[in-house]
């Protein structure tokens, strides 16, 4: 068994490899980790991270606050604030305004949670019909925090945490709801939960036999930051033998799987940790944004396509890094991402080609860069509702004013001299409970 060996804020000198980086680097971590969760461990730095180069390694970026990840002023705040040797309150208080000027709940969440019985269910989103996602209160962490992260508010700022630890309302809500066929366990990353935490949902799930009920989904990164977990940890075996247990009562186990990088294939312990797996009957499915400074360039997309075909992954979505956080660091154009979409898909095989994107998640659904064309004269971005918050918006193409610098949906505007988008017409409807 490989001991996981968590490191943040507090203790993160103490990793071998910071003799790398001179003390101004690590007091820059020290600033913006303040300000946005910071989170890794001895996998990620020890087998992912190439130190002789650290500084563009992409696992670094990825896990290791950048001092670009804060703008100019607010770095400048924090730094003279910890320098100055201020009491933890004082620190604290500036930090909390900083991290409400980031967008803390991008998407609107909040307008996800269902009311049921009366109440409101906070560990329960349901936007699309036949997809809800749960939040069990036991995975509302990861193995390792990634810089981009759009939940980061959960890890830094208690107030916007969603979390259920309650099985039997997920039944109820389930029963109440014959539309939905997908239960996604997410988090956090719900991984890092015990085995005997997913048998107590998985179990109350099973025996409730819920007819509607066709998919389990558990959108995990812990294949690319702690493939132990489904290894050597010491419930790993448990945990294959309740999949499969699953699978048996015919309730198909999909692990939706998080890889940024084709780097987070290549160890032993994660081609061991998909084998494992797959041979238990788990579906695995991939998926990530397009993140400026780790993945932007179509070969390694192409390349992570094809090896994860290879491996018996299937590649699923492409995303635009969300409007929240160090959104700015990371942001790639709608232009810029579906170049490189459509560049990456061009290289590889009809097998690859099961990937759709680029794709945002905003508030209305989740919208597809079809890409970019010319009508009569006007140059426009065709898009397309891959998830719709009212399920007839999906698969309907509508278009917007072409915009190079766009890097969200705020940024865009309906096309044709229209005044609101189709969708902006009708109202949206609340979730049925
Ligand atoms: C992406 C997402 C889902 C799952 O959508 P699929 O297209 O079925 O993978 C469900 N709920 C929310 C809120 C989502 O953002
Ligand atoms: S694993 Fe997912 S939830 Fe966890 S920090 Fe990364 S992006 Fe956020």
């Amino acid at each position: 068994m490989v001991e996981y060996k968590s490191f943040s804020l507090h203790n993160f000198r103490e990793i071998p490899q910071m003799d790398y980086l001179s003390e101004e680097q690590k007091f820059d971590i020290e600033v913006v980790g303040t300000v946005l969760p910071f989170k890794t461990n001895n996998y990620v730095v020890d087998e992912l991270i190439e130190w002789d180069n650290f500084e563009k390694d992409p696992f670094f970026i990825l896990n290791f606050p950048q001092k670009e990840m804060l703008d100019k002023a607010d770095f400048g705040t924090v730094a003279s604030l910890l320098k100055s040797g201020v009491s933890k309150k004082e620190v604290q208080e500036a930090v909390r305004k900083i991290r409400l000027k980031l967008n803390p709940n991008p998407a609107g969440q909040e307008s996800n949670v269902p009311v049921f019985e009366g109440k409101k269910l906070n560990g329960i989103q349901h936007k699309y019909r036949e997809t809800m996602l749960f939040f069990p209160t036991q995975g509302q962490t990861c193995h390792a925090y990634c810089t981009f992260c759009f939940r980061w508010p959960q890890f830094a700022l208690n107030e916007f945490k969603f979390a259920m630890k309650e099985a039997d309302t997920l039944i109820r809500y389930l029963k109440a709801n014959p539309q939905i066929t997908d239960v996604l366990f997410t988090g956090g990353d719900p991984a890092v939960m015990k085995t005997r935490f997913f048998e107590t949902y998985f179990d109350a799930l099973a025996e409730a036999d819920i007819p509607n009920l066709k998919n389990i989904r558990i959108g995990t990164k812990s294949l690319a930051y702690w493939p132990y977990r489904f290894t050597t940890d010491n419930d790993a075996d448990d945990l294959i033998r309740l999949f499969k247990k699953m699978k048996k009562k015919g309730i198909n186990i999909a692990l939706m799987a998080h890889f940024n990088h084709p780097g987070e294939l290549k160890t032993k312990a994660v081609k061991e940790a998909v084998k494992r797996l797959i041979a238990a009957g788990v579906q695995i499915r991939s998926q990530s944004p397009i993140l400026r400074h780790i993945n932007a360039s179509s070969d390694l997309w192409a390349e992570n396509w094809k090896e994860q075909v290879k491996m018996g992954i299937i590649p699923y979505y492409m995303f635009i890094a969300r409007d929240t956080g160090a959104q700015d660091y990371f942001a790639v154009s709608l232009n810029r991402a579906w170049q490189i979409f459509r560049s990456a898909y061009n290289q590889v095989s009809g097998i690859c080609r099961t990937v759709k994107g680029p794709s945002m998640s905003c508030h209305p659904g989740k919208i597809q860069i079809v890409g970019v064309s010319e009508v009569k004269g006007e140059k426009i971005f065709v898009l397309n509702f891959l998830q719709g918050r009212e399920s007839s918006w999906v698969d309907k193409p509508f278009f917007a004013k072409y915009n190079p610098d766009a890097i969200w949906i705020d940024d865009l505007e309906p096309a044709f001299g229209e005044s609101s988008f189709f969708f902006e017409e009708e109202a949206y409807y609340g979730m049925q409970a």
